[in-house]
Order: structure tokens, then sequence, then C-alpha cells
């Protein structure tokens, strides 16, 4: 308990699954945090008026991350309401799944703007502020989908291998300034992201994790909970696989 005392979060997505969990996860460490969503608006205000009993100061904002403008937007709504964020996760993500042969280029489109170009915009707006405070820590929701590649999920598997080039170069630009930038890739994580996949896909899951099962939420918040903490504070440019042995 207490790894983030004082800190400040902004997280998005948190209104359900890995986000949601890495809400509760970060209040818990004693963070304070501003969270967003795209639809969810009594899910949002559910967990925010369950959290404000913990005494812990929590936000949540209806805004599209990949919008630019709204990023734009957002960041300076959270820091009049917060007046610093510390820890940036860019979590918020979607899929659209079918094969190359059947998709859409609005398929496509929606997947790159929604997990990819959704990195660029919080970050880019989130970025000058973090360098003024000469600190930070932005964290990326990838997959283990980017580093193998899945059928079905060209768009999913692209959006989340940009996200491994864009942290490793964010790291570097930035690293001068102590700002950290790190991605997460989860293995498969039960949500309602997993739930929407076809029985077949479901049923094979157990058997080709090493680990025999789907992880949970709380594991990859924990994950963001040391990336986010002064516990992780020499570790940049990385990649932290939370997969059950999947991707080794
Ligand atoms: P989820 O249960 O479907 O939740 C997605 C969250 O993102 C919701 O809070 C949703 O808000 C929000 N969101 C979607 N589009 C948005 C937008 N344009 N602007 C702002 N918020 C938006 O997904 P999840 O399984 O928790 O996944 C979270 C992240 O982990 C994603 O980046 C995903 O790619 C990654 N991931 C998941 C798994 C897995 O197995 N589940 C594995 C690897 C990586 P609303 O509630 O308002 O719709």
């Amino acid at each position: 308990m207490g790894l983030l005392k004082d800190k400040i979060a902004l997280v998005t997505g948190g209104s359900r699954g890995i986000g949601e969990a890495i809400v509760r996860r970060l209040v818990e460490e004693g963070a304070n945090v501003a969270f967003t969503y795209r639809s969810s608006s009594e899910k949002a205000e559910s967990i925010c008026s369950e959290l404000a009993a913990s005494g812990a100061i929590v936000k949540a904002y209806k805004s599209d991350a990949s919008s630019y403008t709204e990023s734009e937007l957002l960041v300076k709504q959270v820091l009049e309401d917060f007046s610093r964020v510390d820890i940036l996760v860019n979590n918020a993500g979607i899929t659209r799944d079918t094969l190359l042969m059947r998709m859409g280029e609005d398929q496509w489109d929606q997947v790159i703007e929604t997990n990819l170009k959704s990195v660029f915009n919080l970050t880019k707006h989130m970025l000058r502020p973090m360098l003024k405070n000469r600190s930070g820590s932005i964290i990326n929701m990838s997959s283990v989908v980017g580093v193998f590649g899945n059928a079905g999920q060209a768009n999913y598997a692209a959006s989340k291998a940009g996200i491994f080039g864009f942290t490793k170069s964010i790291a570097k630009e930035v690293g001068s300034r102590s700002i950290r930038c790190n991605a997460i890739a989860p293995g498969f994580i039960e949500t309602d992201m997993t739930h929407e996949l076809d029985e077949k896909t479901k049923e094979a899951f157990p058997s080709s994790i090493p680990m025999k099962r789907l992880g949970t939420g709380n594991e990859i918040a924990d994950a963001v909970v040391f990336l986010g903490s002064d516990m992780s504070k020499y570790v940049s440019g990385q990649t932290l696989s939370v997969c059950g042995a999947l991707n080794c």
C-alpha cells in the first residue's frame, strides 16, 4: 500500500475491463485518478462514487481518445482539475476482428485510430506539462498480439506493434528530462473484449497458454503500479509482458 501516494494518474478507457482494474489499483496505492470512457457514463459515475468513499479524488471524463482535439481539451480540463499528471496510462482500445480478405477500410481505420493514434494524441498533449515538471511515467497498453500477429487481427496487431516503436522513441526523446515511457503486453485477459471472441477460440485458450489460464485485470494493474511507481525509476523504453508465459 502507498506506492503511489500523492501521485496523480490519467487512465484512458477506465470504465470497464483492464482500465477499471487499473483505476481501482492506482487508488488502492494512494493515487488520485482521472479516467476516460467513450460511452459507459453510468458505469463510470458509479466507479467514481464508490472510490470517493476511500478519500481519493477520482473523476471520470467522457472523451474519445481517437480524437486529437478531444484529447487536447481533456488534458486541459484534467490539468485544471488536478493541477498535474504524474502517470499517463494509454489503455483505451477496441477490436474489429476479421480476415484481411473481408476487412473494410472502416474496420482498419477505427482500430488504428482508437488503439494507436490515441496513444499519440494523449502523449503529445501530456508531454509539455510533464516536461515542465521534469518527471512523468507514460504507460502504453499493447498486446502480445503485437509481437506475434494473429489471424483475423491484422488491424489490431498492427496497432499494437506500432505502440512498441512509439514507446521506444518517446523514451529516447524525453529520457533526459526524467520522463519514462514503457509498454505492457498483456496476453489473454478476462474482459468484455475476450468474452466477445468466438467459442472455438475461447475453448482453445487454456491449452495454448503455458500457465493454463487467462489473466485478470488486476494482474495487468499490478504491472501498471510497478511502472508508475518509483520502483521502476530506471526502467524506460521497455515492454513488460504479462501473459502467463505466452510470449517467451
Ligand atoms: P474492454 O473491456 O473492451 O474495455 C475497453 C475500454 O476502453 C472501455 O473503458 C471503453 O469505454 C474504452 N474505450 C474504447 N474506445 C475508446 C475511445 N475511443 N476513447 C476512450 N475510451 C475508449 O477492453 P479491455 O480488454 O479492458 O482492454 C483494455 C486494453 O488492453 C486495450 O488497449 C486492449 O487492446 C488491451 N489488451 C487487452 C487484452 C485482453 O485480453 N482483454 C489483451 C491484450 C491487450 P466504454 O466503456 O465507454 O466503451
